[in-house]
């Protein structure tokens, strides 16, 4: 497929998903169907078999104009899936690249309820045994996890810390904690692990040089959630009519302004993630440091832009038979998850003035 049918089928699933999404968010359930037409799509294997990094982007975006939460599921499955590129022995390479292409479930359980923005730094320990480790403890957030077969974790092993991908077995419980503002379609639960086995041979041998689909794509969820309260917000403007002449809410200057603000935003935080995926596909030296500035650039766009809609929709917009209302309560969570924009801010400006700390981990 070329990148332009890439974007096409991309269109189609959004729609698709956008038909779904105020329900999903209501219910607070799991977008199964859009799950089921993407293990299906050629998009589920794009980034695997070779898609550009801004292909990626742009896809992840459009999925996530039709609704939030599915964009942030799929990225985590993509994210997680595939690591197994990490994995030493080619047999077991072999092994989850027929289960990614076959359309099996990954979730990325790497946050822990103390390690918070630290995701990369695990702190819970586990133990040594015969072939491997064992853990008891638990991560927090995890998208899609009730749904995943099998996750990408971490843990202090020996004193390093280790990532693994492994089997969600028996020893892994789901803990309900998910009932949040926003994104409720992820399912984010807390997992607990009970004396989980975390095999030697499934420990990742990650490069950090590398991307890593989670870093470059958080920044296009929020594209995709400013493309949709934008495109909202110039929808209501033709169709609402003000009395006493019957003219439309788009004649008022303030509006038009409003518009333009919404335009000018969402441009600057495209042309930041292009130029940041560009960079990554190049493999510039800089492209960890662009993809943690589009990131920021691309989650005030999704609040500023969907605040604004929500504010020239007035009380229709505050209701939910309108979207808007969840495109705000969607786009907040962009600068919580990690690295939250005050993370970035702390780590460049002290790059910045000389005062260089570790990296975010
Ligand atoms: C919708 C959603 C889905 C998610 N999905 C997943 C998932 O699938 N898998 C997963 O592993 N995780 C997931 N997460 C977790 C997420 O990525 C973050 O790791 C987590 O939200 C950040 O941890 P915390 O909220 O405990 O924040 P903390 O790190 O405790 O931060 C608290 C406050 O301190 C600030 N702060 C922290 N460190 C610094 C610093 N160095 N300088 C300045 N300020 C700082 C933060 O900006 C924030 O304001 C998800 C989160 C959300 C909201």
């Amino acid at each position: 497929m070329t990148d332009a049918d890439l974007l096409k089928e991309a269109e189609r699933l959004s729609a698709l998903l956008a038909e779904q999404a105020a329900r999903h968010d209501r219910e607070t359930s799991f977008p199964e169907e859009g799950r089921e037409a993407i293990i299906r799509s050629p998009l589920n294997t794009a980034l695997l078999d070779g898609a550009s990094w801004l292909t990626f982007g742009q896809i992840l975006a459009i999925l996530s104009r039709g609704d939030a939460s599915f964009g942030t599921v799929w990225l985590m499955h993509q994210g997680s899936g595939i690591a197994f590129l990490a994995l030493p022995d080619p047999a077991l390479v072999a092994f989850f690249n027929a289960e990614f292409r076959r359309g099996a479930w990954f979730g990325n359980a790497l946050g822990e309820p103390t390690s918070g923005n630290q995701f990369l730094v695990p702190q819970q320990q586990a133990r040594r045994v015969e072939g491997g480790w064992r853990l008891s403890g638990a991560k927090r957030f995890v998208s899609g996890g009730e749904r995943a077969q099998y996750l990408v974790t971490s843990a202090v092993c020996d004193g390093q810390p280790g990532f693994f991908l492994i089997d969600k077995d028996d020893s892994i419980r789901v803990e309900e904690i998910w009932d949040p503002m926003g994104m409720r379609a992820t399912r984010s639960q807390l997992l607990h692990f009970q004396d989980t086995l975390l095999p030697e041979s499934r420990r990742l041998k990650l490069d950090p040089t590398q991307p890593n689909a989670i870093a470059a794509g958080l920044a296009w969820i929020s594209i995709g959630i400013a493309e949709a309260a934008m495109g909202f917000a110039i929808g209501y403007a033709k169709e609402r009519r003000l009395p006493p002449e019957n003219r439309p809410l788009a004649e008022m200057q303030w509006i038009q302004f409003s518009v333009a603000d919404m335009s000018i935003r969402l441009e600057a935080a495209r042309s930041f993630a292009m130029r940041s995926a560009m960079a990554t596909d190049r493999r510039d030296p800089d492209f960890p440091l662009l993809q943690m500035q589009a990131k920021v650039v691309a989650n005030e766009a999704a609040v500023a832009n969907s605040t604004a809609a929500l504010e020239l929709a007035g009380g229709s917009g505050y209701l939910r038979s309108r979207p808007i209302e969840r495109y705000v309560r969607d786009a907040m969570s962009g600068p919580l998850m990690a690295w939250s924009p005050a993370v970035t801010r702390d780590f460049l400006g002290k790059l910045l003035l000389g005062l260089q700390g570790p990296p975010p981990g």
